[in-house]
């Protein structure tokens, strides 16, 4: 099988890395990818950008792929999914249509709503006195999300009215702005994904990811700046309730109203003295709980892909995990979640891939004109390592990222923290 493979950062090094251990995968093309992949995958530019289905379309059909893998939302939102399909390829993510499930939170909590899927209390304003009302009728911690895609960023909880209503106005400002003003859901929150092929759900192991910028989880969040894998603090059964209380009935939902469901249901959910309540879906894999996941997937992933990809997930099985414990660290520009400063040099990758069970996932990096390793980006490397117990994998994943060296950069330190002293982390 050959798999092309469209994104550039560090969940798509992941996914690409998965797919080189598939016996089945003979070989894997990337687009734009990074230099972190160039090892592994034939990286290929994508001069159009992410959003050009037909020239992502062209690349499948110069390479003859047996399977399209669009990792990031923007593409999926923007129908380069249907693209690809309609040019005769197999395509591991969902249409516009079903995209919209991350695309729009209003229109999640429609679905949400038809599907009776728990979620928070919740009001879709486009107005500030609307705003105004929602903040006063559900109380503090406000609770203020931009409707459309906001790369991670376009949420605020706080107790300051002042503020909520401030990023409130910023997001209405935009061209057709509407915010949706949420219930404060407290209690651990955890990321599943549930690969879908339209009617099948199959869930991958839980995670948790660390999405505010610093230690302790303050300051403003972020796209995710870690994440770990199992959660041995969730109950035994939280994975099949998930699926049955919410990956079920809404890919039903979607089926039912004629936009099927392939790809990865993400399922952000607290785990509330009431139950789960849903937090946001996303119609992706998520950036950096993937790295952890997959980095325990021992079922080959191309196969699986390619079965959700063409309706035969219910053949699949049983996955097989590693029992091992996977950390991950991002390691960030200075700056980052705002402007970031890149250009700066990266070096200590090699050693701290040296660290047993270690390895670096390259986000937000390039090469320079002589060749040298750069920041470009916000998040620039992922750092990830397994180990038996959560310790030795938290252990490992910071003496791994105490090698790399990158002027102004920060990371957090600590990931996974709460769980390894078994307490319960509620970001
Ligand atoms: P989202 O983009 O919807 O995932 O929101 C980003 C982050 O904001 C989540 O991971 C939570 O940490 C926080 N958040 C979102 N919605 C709520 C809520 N209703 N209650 C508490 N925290 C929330």
């Amino acid at each position: 099988m050959k798999v092309l493979v469209i994104g550039t950062g560090a969940r798509e090094h992941a996914i690409v890395k998965a797919l080189g251990a598939d016996p089945d995968v003979d070989a894997v093309i990337v687009a734009p990818g990074n230099p972190g992949m160039d090892a592994i995958a034939l990286c290929e530019a994508l001069p159009g950008g992410l959003l050009d289905g037909a020239g992502i379309a062209a690349l499948a059909g110069r390479h003859a792929v047996d399977l399209v893998v669009i990792g990031p939302e923007a593409p999926l939102v923007a129908g380069v999914a249907d693209q690809v399909r309609e040019a005769g390829f197999a395509v591991f993510g969902p249409s516009a249509e079903a995209a919209r499930l991350e695309g729009s939170k209003s229109f999640a909590k429609d679905i949400m709503a038809a599907a009776d899927v728990p979620t928070a209390l919740a009001r879709v304003c486009s107005t500030l006195d609307e705003v105004a009302d929602a903040l006063d009728a559900l109380g503090a911690p406000h609770v203020v999300k931009d409707d459309g895609l906001a790369a991670g960023k376009g949420v605020v909880v706080t107790n300051d009215r002042d503020e909520a209503l401030a990023h409130a106005q910023l997001c209405l400002a935009k061209e057709g702005g509407t915010v949706v003003i949420e219930e404060f859901l407290d209690g651990p929150e955890v990321s599943l994904f549930c690969l879908c092929d339209g009617s099948t759900v199959l869930p991958l192991a839980p995670a948790q990811d660390f999405k505010r910028v610093g230690d302790d989880d303050q300051g403003p969040n972020t796209g995710g700046m870690g994440a770990y894998s199992p959660l041995d603090w969730a109950p035994a059964s939280m994975v099949d309730e998930l699926v049955s209380r919410v990956a079920q009935p809404t890919v039903d939902e979607m089926a039912r109203r004629g936009t099927p469901f392939v790809g990865v249901l993400y399922i952000g959910v607290a785990i509330t003295s009431r139950g789960p309540r849903v937090i946001e879906f996303n119609a992706r894999f998520g950036d950096p709980e993937t790295q952890v996941v997959l980095a325990r997937l021992q079922t080959p992933l191309g196969g699986l892909l390619k079965a959700a990809a063409t309706g035969r997930l219910d053949g699949v099985g049983s996955l097989h995990w590693s029992e091992q414990h996977a950390v991950t660290v991002v390691v960030a520009s200075h700056n980052y979640p705002g402007t970031p400063r890149t250009g700066d040099a990266i070096t200590g990758v090699e050693d701290a891939a040296d660290v047993p069970a270690a390895y670096v996932l390259h986000a937000g990096t390039a090469r320079d004109k002589d060749g040298m390793l750069v920041s470009a980006g916000g998040r620039v490397l992922s750092v990830v390592a397994l180990g038996e117990s959560l310790t030795q994998a938290r252990e490992r994943v910071y003496e791994a990222v105490d090698h790399i060296e990158l002027e102004g950069s920060h990371h957090r330190t600590d990931i996974a923290l709460a769980a390894e002293r078994n307490e319960l982390h509620v970001g």
